[in-house]
Order: C-alpha cells, then sequence, then structure tokens
C-alpha cells in the first residue's frame, strides 16, 4: 500500500508515521528527514536543501525527485510505503504518479490530518527545531496553503482520500488513521 500522510507542519505526521510503522510494517519515507541527514553528510543536495527550509520555502522540485526516486527504487519500498511530507506540490503529485504508473501501482490513501493553525503553532514553537521559530512557521503555512494543499484535490476526484482530526492525543489520531487503512 502506498499511503501519503497529509497535513501542515506540525500536525503530527512524523509522530503517527513512526507508530504506523512500528505497528504496520510499512517502510517510512519523510522527505524533510532524508533532506535533513542530507544536510548533516554535507551533500551538494542535502546544502542546497537547508537554504530554503531556513526559510519555510519547499526545496527544488529536482532535488526532492532525485532523493524520491533513489528511495522507492529500494527493495523495502517494492511493495508500498508511508509517504510523509511528500508530494508538497501539483508537480511531485504527478511525478509520484508516473512513478508508481510505471511500476503498476498507484496511490491508495490521502489521510489529511487537521489540526487548527493555532493550535500547531503552538507545538511547532515547543518542538524547537531550527525552522520553528514565529515568521518561519508563518511562511511554511503560506506555501502550505498555496502549493500543498492544491495537492489534496487532485487526490479528491480519486476517492483516496480521507480526513482525521489531529487534535487528540497520539492514540486516539493513531486510531483515527487506522481506521481509515484497513
Ligand atoms: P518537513 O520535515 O516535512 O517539515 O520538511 C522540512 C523542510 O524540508 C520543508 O520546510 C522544506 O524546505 C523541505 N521539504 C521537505 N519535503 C519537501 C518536499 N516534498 N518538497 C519540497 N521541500 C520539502
Amino acid at each position: 500500500m502506498f499511503i501519503i500522510l497529509f497535513g501542515a507542519p506540525g500536525v503530527g505526521k512524523g509522530t503517527q508515521a513512526a507508530l504506523m510503522v512500528e505497528r504496520n510494517n510499512l517502510p517510512h519515507f519523510s522527505t524533510g528527514d532524508a533532506l535533513r541527514q542530507a544536510k548533516a553528510e554535507q551533500t551538494p543536495d542535502g546544502l542546497l536543501a537547508a537554504q530554503y527550509a531556513d526559510r519555510g520555502e519547499l526545496a527544488p522540485d529536482e532535488v526532492i525527485m532525485r532523493i524520491v526516486e533513489q528511495t522507492l527504487n529500494k527493495p523495502a519500498f517494492a511493495r508500498g510505503a508511508l509517504l510523509d511530507g511528500f508530494p508538497r506540490n501539483l508537480y511531485q503529485a504527478g511525478e509520484l504518479d508516473t512513478i508508481l504508473a510505471k511500476r503498476n501501482q498507484s496511490v491508495d490513501r490521502v489521510i489529511n490530518i487537521k489540526v487548527d493553525e493555532a493550535v500547531i503553532t503552538k507545538r511547532l514553537i515547543e518542538r524547537g527545531r531550527p525552522d520553528d521559530k514565529p515568521d518561519i512557521i508563518a511562511n511554511r503555512f503560506k506555501v502550505y496553503r498555496e502549493s500543498t494543499e492544491p495537492v489534496l484535490n487532485y487526490y479528491d476526484g480519486r476517492g483516496v482520500t480521507c480526513e482525521v482530526d489531529g487534535d487528540a492525543d497520539v492514540e486516539t489520531v493513531y486510531n483515527r488513521i487506522n481506521a481509515n487503512i484497513q
């Protein structure tokens, strides 16, 4: 199964992904984690992407698609994946479809985790990652609304999307998500 965990920055995609991996044996792939790893390793793509993350902007699509292709080609991802933070715009969604279509696969579920913006801003500030500063957070929300949210409409027509209220404790949200992937 290919499942996309969708939602604004800070809705809990990473936390939920970790639980789902542990309990459902699905390989997890977070483009944000991959970029932070690449930055730590000081690869050209990692260093370039960090300049965008520091401003709350999206990294260039070619950087993202290189990482995505490399990752999805690994045997661990042959039969499915839990995608977290990808696709982030319509171009990436189209590219993902092309990659999966070549393998006779497709996106099975898009789980839209919804939490009020004021609640997630507070969560993000408490998380304290370097890109969790108020002005950068505000820009990440703007980018989310403008570039990422349209991806939901892209999948809506296929009947694969569902909405989960993410304003609850971790276990409750997990159960809500799980109810949508049976
Ligand atoms: P995240 O960990 O998903 O919040 O991502 C952190 C940062 O990495 C984002 O603010 C972007 O700069 C970059 N990033 C992660 N995933 C993507 C993506 N699919 N497309 C473009 N940029 C991304």
